[in-house]
């Protein structure tokens, strides 16, 4: 199922990618509407059925009658996984790299960051870019929602703990600063249209990602090549973070990162999951660091 937030924070259910139906009504009137989806995902086992119920019998919507907001509008963490692929760290301290003249670790040295909550935006709006002078790139990843309250999971039983799955966009300023800064600024993770249901995904460890600017095709990779693949990543972050439901996971970005530009439109598609379309606009012009 597609699940989606959209007008004044009300909840969209669907099968496929032009449609939803309302089903606001099923969460309690009394839960504030941006936390309407982080109710709805830890009290999907009693609200699916009715979900389901409501797609068969109630009059869809086309989606481009409404507006899209983010689907987690206020996730309480974003987790992110740095340098999850190898051919990334390659390419990242490599002769053209980034950070050509240092040496790149990979996520078994740097770990994990966290993303500010507050760089989340939906769909279809613009990445904005505070300074005129520094570079900033897309990358593209596959979002994992956390669905039940995940401490010291073993990664056997971790997958148990995955609501679904999202289109995520961790975009990111390069230079020295401490990611969780270059990371986290307004606008800086884009996510959605929707949330896809973990049953809608035959196998995590096949996740299809591509992802173009202006309509070329920078990347293309599969969560196969994972460094530290999903059920691992919670795993390792439940060992010591408490996972709750609504929960973001950012799983890494593939190689075939680059910089953007105001004016760039970024597509981000995941097999089965989505396809997230943003544009880069010019933000509030501050001094750079
Ligand atoms: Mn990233």
């Amino acid at each position: 199922m597609h699940l989606y937030c959209f007008d004044d924070f009300r909840l969209g259910a669907g099968v496929g990618t032009d449609d939803l139906v309302d089903i606001t009504a099923l969460i309690p009137a009394a839960v504030p509407p941006a936390d309407r989806m982080r109710t709805l995902i830890a009290g999907w086992s009693t609200w699916r059925l009715a979900a389901e119920r409501a797609i068969r019998t109630e009059p869809g919507r086309r989606l481009a009658e409404v507006t899209l907001r983010a689907p987690l509008p206020a996730p309480r963490v974003i987790l992110a996984a740095p340098v999850n692929y190898r051919r990334h760290q390659a390419e990242m301290g490599g002769a053209n790299g980034v950070y050509a003249d240092t040496v790149v670790h990979g996520i078994d040295t740097y770990a994990g960051f966290v993303k500010a909550s507050s760089s989340i935006i939906g769909p279809n709006l613009a990445v904005r870019l505070p300074f005129p002078d520094r570079r900033f790139d897309y990358e593209g990843e596959v979002g994992v929602v956390i669905g039940k309250t995940a401490s010291r999971v073993p990664r056997e039983r971790a997958l148990e703990h995955v609501f679904g799955y999202i289109p995520l966009l961790d975009i990111t300023m390069r230079g020295p600063e401490d990611r969780s800064y270059r990371k986290s600024f307004d606008t800086f993770t884009p996510v959605g249209p929707a949330v896809v249901t973990a049953d809608v995904v035959n196998d995590p460890a096949d996740i299809a990602l591509e992802l173009t600017v202006n309509g070329q095709l920078r990347q293309r990779a599969n969560t196969h090549d994972l460094i530290y693949d999903i059920a691992q990543l919670i795993e390792f972050y439940s060992a010591t973070i408490t996972l709750e439901p609504g929960d973001l996971i950012a799983t890494g970005t593939p190689e075939g990162v680059g910089a953007i530009q105001p004016g760039d439109a970024i597509v981000l598609t995941l097999r089965d999951i989505g396809r997230l379309e943003m544009n880069v606009g010019v933000g509030a012009q501050v001094p750079s660091p």
